[in-house]
């Protein structure tokens, strides 16, 4: 699809710890990318986690939120550190960011994990199994058993303390993420495996008959159905066998998290968190990474895919996307690592020099 808007507005939210030094990479990759293909941006910096505490007494100030839900898209880049970590829950950095997913309604998360053939070494399973892995979690992340009531702490029948919450699902909330994942499938390899405990759990017996029926309009799509603790057995002994993953809130927590290890470097992993309108957000997975801010050592590749994938799934832009995917390989063949994907033989250089170097990549590749 030829996209119709072609000048766009990004949120930048630097955040805390490396935020700052990842987002500055991100944003020249994204300009220079833009200027070849005949996209322009303006850009709005706001503060969102401990940066905005220090300046505002709150981890998400109204005007952030605002800005960010005008914008096309959110580009964030870390937030957290030692220095709030002792902080009351309303005024941790966590919150903040928890409070921006609310407020832009995101509900799907997106987390590919994919084995770089230049990083193969750095999987935590063996060379042949790593491989060639190439897959994209897709979690639900506003229903589920996080959220559904009743939820709290009680007594039982013996006047024994509980503790409970209860897994439910609408079928309007498995609709919208099973279609998302279906899209994204048919954008990628064609294969949705759809993970749940059907076996056990009425929410996923639901579940399953809900992704059965809509795969009635996606002939084109191979589903496949699995069970979670199959699933994670899976992901360690075959991850190849899978594409593209859909699950609920709580498995797609877990099993993302195990995904991202087999890959071994979590300096290279971006994630897009997306709704059914109004922008995404688009942030790395790593943290602030408070050990190794302000010292030019943070790996800017998570946050540089993040931008591409803001382009691929927040703007419909995909050759641009095409482009800074393509440079990032590049960067990798032509032998620049920061510290944490080093290895012998490589050419160790820090976060602004790996930036220089992505964006002679990004000039140089059609
Ligand atoms: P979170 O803030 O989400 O709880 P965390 O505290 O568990 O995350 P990170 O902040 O991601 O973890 O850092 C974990 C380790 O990985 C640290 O040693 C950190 O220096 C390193 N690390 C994280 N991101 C990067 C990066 N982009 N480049 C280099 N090293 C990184
Ligand atoms: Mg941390």
């Amino acid at each position: 699809a030829t996209p119709s808007k072609r000048s766009y507005t990004i949120t930048l939210l630097p955040g805390d710890g490396i935020g700052p030094e990842v987002i500055s990479v991100a944003k020249d990759v994204l300009l220079l990318s833009g200027s070849i293909e005949g996209i322009k941006y303006e850009f709005h910096e706001k503060l969102l986690g401990g940066a905005a505490l220090d300046a505002t007494g709150v981890p998400l100030p109204d005007e952030t939120l605002s800005v960010a839900k005008e914008s096309d898209a959110v580009l964030l880049g870390a937030i957290g550190g030692y220095k709030w970590d002792k902080n009351e829950k309303h005024l941790k950095p966590e919150t903040g960011l928890l409070q921006l997913r609310e407020g832009l309604k995101v509900f799907a998360n997106l987390r590919p994990a994919t084995v770089f053939p230049q990083l193969v070494d750095a999987s935590t399973l063996k060379r042949e199994v790593a491989e060639g892995v190439d897959l994209m979690v897709i979690r639900e992340l506003t229903g589920g058993i996080y959220f559904g009531k009743p939820r709290g702490f009680g007594t039982n029948e013996n006047g024994e303390e509980t503790g409970y919450n209860t897994e439910i699902y609408a079928a309007h909330e498995i609709d919208r993420i099973a279609r998302f994942a279906f899209e994204v499938a048919r954008k990628r390899g064609g294969k949705l495996c759809s993970v749940d405990k059907a076996n056990v759990l009425e929410a996923s017996m639901f579940w399953r008959k809900r992704v059965l029926a809509l795969a009635q309009e996606y002939p084109d799509i191979e589903l496949s159905h699995m069970y979670v603790d199959n699933a994670a057995m899976q992901l360690i002994r075959n991850p190849k066998q899978f594409d593209t993953v859909v699950t609920n809130n709580i498995f797609g927590d877990i099993l993302s998290d195990e995904a991202s290890m087999i890959t071994g470097s979590i300096g290279m992993l971006p994630s897009a968190s997306l709704g059914d309108s109004g922008p995404g957000l688009f942030e790395p997975i790593h943290g602030s990474a408070p050990d190794i801010a302000g010292q030019d050592k943070a790996n800017p590749f998570a946050t540089v895919l993040s931008a591409a994938m803001l382009l691929r799934y927040g703007l419909g832009e995909e050759k641009a996307a095409d482009r800074i995917e393509k440079a990032v390989l590049d960067t990798l063949n032509r032998g620049f690592r920061t510290a944490d994907i080093y290895s012998p033989g490589t050419k160790l250089v820090g976060c602004k020099q790996l930036g220089e170097e992505i964006l002679k990549s990004v000039e140089s590749h059609i």
